[in-house]
């Protein structure tokens, strides 16, 4: 059997999977195989099999499995709406339901965003600016406000009037002689120079990841930074869209990652966490004013799918959510992760290759430097795998973890123990960096 085209049509095929449980997989090579990835890409936050999510889908087929909400509502869309607007930021009060991934909703903001303008008479306001090292998804307007190398060849195929400042890493960016609050006020006044750049008469968004995630290794902006930004927003009318698809609705140990900047944005992008992998859902967190001036306007927002709001989504969606936004979830999120990053701190902060450790919540990324980056940490996540039967996400410069939420203490300290064990064998076979 091989008829699958293969992602990576280069490597051997990976093990079939017979079962998946907790956060556990077992593959038909006989393994058991604790997956600390959430499902690699973060968003199997409860796991690969919870019943109260998978009664909800049961009820939800036995009724119906999608309707079209342009003719028919679905109570539990409402329900969900307002559960997710429960959390939110004083002023976001509607919820539009996207599609399926979270391209889409980064799609969908991005065209909400543009359209609010034009129906307001501003149809030059059209730039969309982002930052360097950043992702925001595959669809071809989510590249363009994406940075990353391998995709760059698309360049050909990419919309115009997308433009981009530099990343926010204090690490990297901040200059010796500035405070933290110093740097923060540059970093956000580079987005006021591109606007005044561009014209002002000419700039639709600013979109950026809350916290810049895991291609950089969950970088936390420095405090007052997205203050400052949301300010030169205000000052120019450009739309602020978060994109949370990935830090958002519990990663960073609450609901909505920008609680922790204090400010509220126009439009935040939920999708792979929302439903969890039960099934894809993704949904844009607005205000009621932009609905305001599209039923003004155009009278229906021009972006829309076959499977938007997919029933099933949205009954899986709300159980998730239901477990997912209590005190003790969040509250156990956050004090996992301070233990991952205390532990892992403990035991390699004072490795030669240590650079960095950092996160919010459950996304902890420890950052590494020696002789061959990408080759370390290939060989990291090869070794754990193999040796310990943990799946960790170890790559370019950083190890991410970012386990499911319901992850025990057990657990945890067997994936601090491997990815500790092999860190440090590994680490034998290298140099530490030249520069
Ligand atoms: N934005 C961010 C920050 C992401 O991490 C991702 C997925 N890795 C996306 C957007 C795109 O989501 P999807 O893969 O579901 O399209």
């Amino acid at each position: 059997m091989n008829y699958v085209m293969n992602k990576f049509p280069n490597l051997s095929p990976m093990p079939f999977v017979d079962n998946a449980e907790g956060i556990y997989v077992f593959t038909d090579d006989g393994k058991k195989i604790l997956d600390a990835t959430a499902g690699w890409c973060s968003q199997m936050v409860l796991g690969y099999k919870n019943q109260e999510v998978i009664d909800a889908m049961w009820d939800q087929m036995g009724r119906f499995c999608h309707i079209d909400h342009n003719i028919w509502r679905h109570r539990e869309m409402e329900e969900l709406a307002e559960l997710i607007l429960s959390k939110a930021p004083k002023g976001l009060n509607k919820v539009y339901f996207a599609g399926n991934s979270g391209s889409e909703s980064v799609e969908a903001a991005l065209k909400i965003s543009y359209q609010v303008h034009y129906d307001q008479g501003n149809k030059e306001k059209s730039w969309i600016i982002s930052r360097n090292q950043s992702y925001h998804g595959s669809t071809l307007q989510s590249i363009g406000a994406s940075d990353r190398d391998i995709l760059n060849f698309y360049q050909p195929l990419l919309p115009q009037r997308m433009a981009q400042i530099s990343q926010h890493h204090p690490l990297y960016m901040m200059k010796p002689e500035e405070s933290l609050d110093q740097y923060a006020k540059r970093s956000a006044e580079e987005l006021e120079n591109k606007i005044l750049e561009l014209g002002e008469d000419n700039v639709a968004a600013f979109l950026g990841e809350t916290i810049m995630g895991q291609l950089q290794g969950d970088v936390p902006p420095a405090t007052n930074y997205w203050k400052y930004i949301r300010g030169i927003c205000d000052r120019y009318n450009v739309h602020l869209i978060l994109d949370e698809v990935y830090c958002g609705l519990g990663r960073s140990g609450k609901v909505y990652c920008c609680e922790w900047d204090d400010i509220v944005p126009d439009f935040v992008c939920f999708g792979k966490t929302l439903g969890a992998g039960y099934v894809p859902l993704s949904v844009v967190v607005t205000k009621s004013e932009m609905e305001s001036v599209i039923a003004m306007g155009q009278g229906r927002i021009q972006h829309g799918h076959t499977h938007q709001g997919h029933s099933l989504g949205v009954a899986a969606s709300l159980a998730v959510q239901k477990i997912v936004q209590t005190e003790d979830q969040l509250n156990y999120i956050n004090e996992t992760g301070a233990y991952i990053k205390k532990e892992l701190y403990k035991n390699l902060g004072d490795h030669p290759f240590f650079v960095d450790i950092r996160g919010r919540g459950l996304m902890v990324s420890l950052e590494y430097d020696c002789s061959d980056n990408p080759k370390f940490g290939e060989n990291v996540f090869t070794k754990v795998r193999n040796d310990f039967n943990i799946l960790i996400s170890s790559k370019w410069h950083r190890i991410s973890l970012s386990p499911p939420y319901i992850i025990n203490r057990e657990e945890v300290d067997a994936v601090i123990a491997a990815t500790v064990d092999v860190f440090k064998k590994t680490a034998e076979n290298f140099e530490i960096a030249k520069n």
